[in-house]
């Protein structure tokens, strides 16, 4: 009976639904996303031998290609190989595990650190060992999908406040008891939106209500506060946000991701999370890169100061053509057109002028903002503007 379901090429259900699904159809027919590139150099990208300024990058600090940056990664390879071959609990830290937790413990201003592979799983891991059954997880509904499969491994009660909405998130509050363990979970920018989370207001209406405070800063990080020290530092509540989490993928030009709190709470982590007991640690190479870019962040400030001259050039650049920027204040920059086949368009102008963005469609977003994603960077030169300048004004003309 079962066979006659199937054709031969379908030998099951699963397998069936993987070749026969309609948004992988739609994504070769439009293919918006997943181009591959075959050079990269400092802000520019080649594809098919076309030279493209990249616009939807995270290397806000524009130090992937820093040589202090390059250089440490190359030497870690020769020093420690490519692999930390297996996870920290059994097979034991690095020293650079070690020296990379302490430098940003030190330079975010909190007891201790955790790093992981990757940003997502640091913030799944900022999660999922804190929250237990009959506690109460208050989650912005905007938060990253990493911050939502953290939530889905727990066994916690989840409320969703709106986004960005202190008001919302008391409301809700006023319905529960004290006694209940409660993680407020939030980000410091929202990558999405380019919005900075309104911190001292959280903080405020969760005061004394038995509230543990879990922040994603991975596109605050490097980007935020004095010297880059992110979100919390950008409002002087470091310390009253329990646990920082975020990704090395972003300002400080590596992969990889970190969690930091107090001892205690770091300690605990390293005893229950699971992304941290059962996941190979971050690579040698990874490691030197991040705590190289994280060297040259504090010591040339020059980056982080162009990375916001040219976010405000860029948002005045699209001000200026009355493109809606959803009131972005950081250098994640969305543009807003509001359809999907608006967006689309758009996108392929942007793209014909050799300029790459990334199309974002409902409901990924909420419906009616749909939007073309892009980020300045520190990496963008005068050149690279005078590209995007023509750019947005061909695909704006031929709205
Ligand atoms: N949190 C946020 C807000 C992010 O944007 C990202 C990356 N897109 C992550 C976490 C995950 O970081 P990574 O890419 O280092 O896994």
């Amino acid at each position: 009976m079962l066979s006659s379901l199937f054709s031969k090429s379908y030998p099951n259900a699963v397998a069936r639904r993987c070749a026969d699904d309609e948004a992988t159809r739609l994504r070769h027919k439009y293919s918006p996303y997943y181009h591959t590139f075959e050079k990269q150099q400092g802000s520019r990208v080649w594809k098919d031998g076309r030279e493209m300024v990249m616009l939807a990058s995270n290397d806000y600090l524009g130090l992937s290609s820093h040589p202090k940056v390059v250089e440490a990664a190359r030497k870690a390879l020769d020093v420690w190989g490519s692999s930390p071959t297996g996870a920290r609990l059994s097979n034991g830290s690095r020293a650079y595990h070690v020296e990379l937790e302490e430098r940003m413990a030190a330079f975010l201003g909190k007891e201790a650190c955790h790093i992981h592979a990757a940003g997502y799983l640091s913030c799944m891991s900022a999660i999922q060992p804190f929250a237990q059954k009959d506690d109460l997880i208050l989650a912005d509904k905007n938060c990253h999908s990493s911050l939502w499969a953290g939530i889905g491994l727990t066994q916690a009660r989840v409320e969703r406040f709106a986004h960005n909405n202190p008001r919302d998130l008391k409301e809700i509050l006023s319905f529960e008891k004290d006694t209940t363990p409660k993680l407020v979970v939030f980000e410091g920018v929202y990558s999405m939106e380019g919005h900075v989370a309104p911190i001292p207001e959280i903080l405020a209406v969760t005061q004394d209500r038995n509230c543990f405070h879990v922040m994603d800063d991975a596109h605050g990080f490097g980007v935020m506060g004095p010297g880059g020290r992110g979100t919390a530092a950008h409002f002087g509540v470091v310390d009253q946000v329990d646990l920082l989490c975020g990704s090395f993928s972003k300002s400080l030009s590596s992969v990889g991701g970190f969690v930091a709190g107090s001892n205690d709470a770091i300690e605990y982590l390293r005893t229950h999370s699971k992304q941290t007991i059962f996941s190979a640690s971050l690579p040698p190479a990874q490691a030197a890169a991040a705590l190289a870019a994280l060297d040259v962040l504090q010591t040339e400030p020059e980056h982080l100061e162009r990375l916001w001259a040219n976010t405000r050039r860029y948002k005045k650049l699209l001000e200026d053509l009355r493109l809606d920027t959803w009131g972005s204040e950081t250098p994640a920059m969305p543009v807003v057109l509001g359809s999907k086949e608006r967006v689309y368009a758009f996108w392929q102008r942007l793209l014909e002028k050799n300029v790459f963005t990334v199309m974002s469609i409902a409901p990924a977003v909420p419906p009616g903002k749909d939007l073309i994603r892009s980020a300045a960077s520190a990496a963008h030169t005068d050149a690279d503007f005078d590209m995007i300048a023509d750019a947005f004004a061909y695909a704006v003309k031929k709205m």
